[in-house]
């Protein structure tokens, strides 16, 4: 157990009605006597005056509860103090639980981080909370919650189990094979099958076109048109209408505004390709090349041209959506495209239901397995062993044993139950406070 006591804010950093203070570590309870006089019962929640240990002034009027470990989310012992969530509480008492001997803020992750050192949790349950916190719509929290709940986890667990089911049939054979000093083992044909059935059941998996990253990350529209086409026009009127959007901030790479909206509980991302609206022709040239970055990355291109204007549709890929912007301006209803018009309003929820039909057609098709790169790079290495080992019939034992080994390895790798140190760091850098 780690001698240090952790502290976070775990309710969050805005004012609120009650900011919730989590502590997991050994000196837990030593820290409540000290601020509220006495511990109480274990899992009670209790009223109590909280005070300053080095004056005796008060802080706060809070519920405190105090949990002993080793059945708690990180495995220790750990409290909360539920304060009042003025700025200025949340302030003193942080300022005071710092300055107690042996207690430090957390940082980003460190909760989940023992939690998962203690055995408490695994590596990807541990994700399934990270994503869970970050989930925006429903599609990304169902997805959250089943890694949450080890679907995951059960299911590499069982491919685990079975490749070590098949080093231990090839292993014996090797045995078998060093006492009666002959070279060929005779590896069972059963076994060569039973490795190829399980690369063929990951191949499976990972053949699930990177849905359950994509979620996560969210399905990329990219607005593409010239100058003056209404791009951004078109982006703030979809960004008033309320009900679709999550949040509306600057792109991660400055050259692009990007809308968040929830469709139908799938995270759709609008990107308007600021660079294209300069007009300087370096900065043209620079704004031309990002939107083919944009175009190349995106999951949905919509190429917009105002009605009655000539559409140049080199280029772009035939799934593009075709808009016909300004359709207040006139210009007849055309075969093939959708007409919108951003001052007016019409063809908008058009737009958007097309959007989502083929976010849904993207992303909707059944539920992934895998999540992240890291779940993906393993399972690659896994499938590439176990089809060594099945192409391989005939070849040396000791070279099946070491590509099942590997084989185990890799799936033991995404489980945590080997190299869990090595996946921790990348894991919760990504974790907010207080998790
Ligand atoms: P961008 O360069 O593609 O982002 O184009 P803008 O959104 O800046 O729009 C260019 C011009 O077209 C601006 O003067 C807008 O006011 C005008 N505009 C955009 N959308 C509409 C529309 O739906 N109807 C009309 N009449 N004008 C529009």
């Amino acid at each position: 157990m780690a001698a240090e006591t952790l502290f976070a804010p775990a309710s969050g950093f805005g004012r609120a009605a009650i900011c919730v203070l989590r502590l997991t570590g050994p000196s837990c309870a030593e820290v409540i006597a000290r601020l509220a006089g006495s511990v109480p019962e274990p899992r009670r929640l209790s009223l109590r005056r909280l005070r300053d240990p080095a004056d005796g002034s008060l802080l706060d009027q809070a519920l405190v509860v105090h949990m002993p470990g080793p059945s708690t989310f990180t495995g220790e012992d750990m409290a909360e103090l539920h304060l009042h969530g003025g700025l200025a509480v949340r302030a003193v008492v942080l300022r005071v639980l710092a300055g107690l001997p042996d207690c430090r803020m957390a940082e980003p992750g460190d909760f989940a981080r023992r939690a998962v050192l203690n055995g408490r949790l695994g590596p990807t349950e541990a994700e399934g909370i990270a994503d869970l916190v970050d989930a925006e719509t429903e599609a990304q929290r169902r997805q959250a919650l089943r890694q949450l709940d080890g679907a995951l986890a059960r299911q590499v667990a069982a491919w685990r189990e079975e490749a070590i089911a098949c080093l231990a049939g090839a292993e014996a054979a090797l045995d078998f094979a060093d006492e009666d000093d002959v070279d060929d083992a005779g590896l069972d044909a059963a076994l060569f099958a039973r490795a190829g059935a399980l690369a063929d059941a990951i191949r499976a998996a990972l053949a699930d076109g990177r849905r359950g990253e994509r979620l996560r990350e969210g399905f990329h529209a990219v607005l593409v048109g010239a100058p003056n086409a209404g791009k951004s026009t078109l982006l703030n009127a979809l960004s008033r209408r309320d009900a679709a959007i999550v949040s509306s901030r600057p792109g991660t790479t400055r050259d692009a505004i990007e809308v968040r909206c929830d469709l139908g509980g799938l995270p759709v991302i609008l990107v308007d390709t600021a660079g294209l609206r300069e007009t300087a022709d370096e900065i043209e040239a620079q704004g031309i090349a990002r939107t083919r970055r944009h175009i190349e990355r995106a999951d949905l291109v919509l190429v917009l041209v105002p009605a009655g204007e000539e559409a140049d549709l080199t280029d772009l890929p035939p799934s593009a959506l075709r808009v016909r912007t300004k359709c207040d301006l006139g210009g007849s209803a055309q075969e093939g495209w959708l007409g919108v018009s951003a001052l007016t309003g019409e063809g908008l929820p058009a737009l958007l239901a097309a959007i989502e039909a083929r976010a849904q057609a993207d992303l909707g098709a059944g539920e992934a397995l895998l999540t992240r790169e890291r779940h993906r790079l393993a399972l690659t290495r896994c499938r590439d062993h176990l089809d060594a080992v099945a192409a391989g019939v005939g070849a040396p034992p000791e070279l099946v044993c070491e590509d099942l080994r590997l084989a185990a390895r890799a799936l033991g790798e995404v489980g945590g139950q080997v190299g869990v140190e090595d996946v921790l760091d990348r894991l919760f850098s990504g974790f907010c406070i207080g998790k």
